[in-house]
């Protein structure tokens, strides 16, 4: 098929998305621009992009071994009869959301292994958002193909 097909300003087309997955509006050349691609940085590489939820487990981590050593303490200062129900209520709370949190992330760096690793077999490829988007376009052309085609048999 033509590229002369295509009309401009249609989101279900990847040429219109850059790399980035940020819709630039044209498939010649952007009307939008995306500033992760004005600012030429290097791409992530799978590496960094897992390293961003590893991070977030780290920090969640740290923050319960706070929160378990402030109510530590602070069992050791309150007055014995007082109840302290309510803050092993909190702590529970806490410690619940964190668990969801960090189960969260891991399944975000297993969802992003498993995406993204199907274009690399290296981690610290810096291409691999182009090469995602090379798919995507690959993929859609299949589609429009398959769309002309199922056509074309309907009107024989
Ligand atoms: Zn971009």
């Amino acid at each position: 098929m033509s590229d002369y097909d295509r009309y401009d300003w249609d989101t279900s087309d990847p040429r219109q998305h850059c790399r980035h997955g940020k819709f630039i509006g044209s498939w010649w050349g952007p009307d939008i621009l995306c500033g992760q691609c004005e600012s030429g940085e290097e791409d992530p590489s799978i590496n960094d992009m897992i390293q961003v939820y590893y991070d977030m487990i780290d920090r969640k981590r740290i923050e319960n071994q706070a929160i378990v050593d402030f109510v530590g303490d602070l069992g050791k200062v309150m007055p014995k009869d007082l109840d302290k129900s309510f803050l092993g209520q909190a702590f529970i709370d806490h410690m619940n959301g964190s668990d969801s949190a960090i189960k969260a992330y891991k399944e975000k760096i297993q969802e992003t292994i498993d995406y993204f690793g199907q274009f690399t077999d290296d981690y610290d490829d810096h291409n691999v958002l182009y090469l995602a988007h090379r798919a995507q376009i690959e993929e859609y052309d299949q589609f429009v193909n398959d769309m002309k085609e199922m056509e074309s048999v309907q009107f024989d």
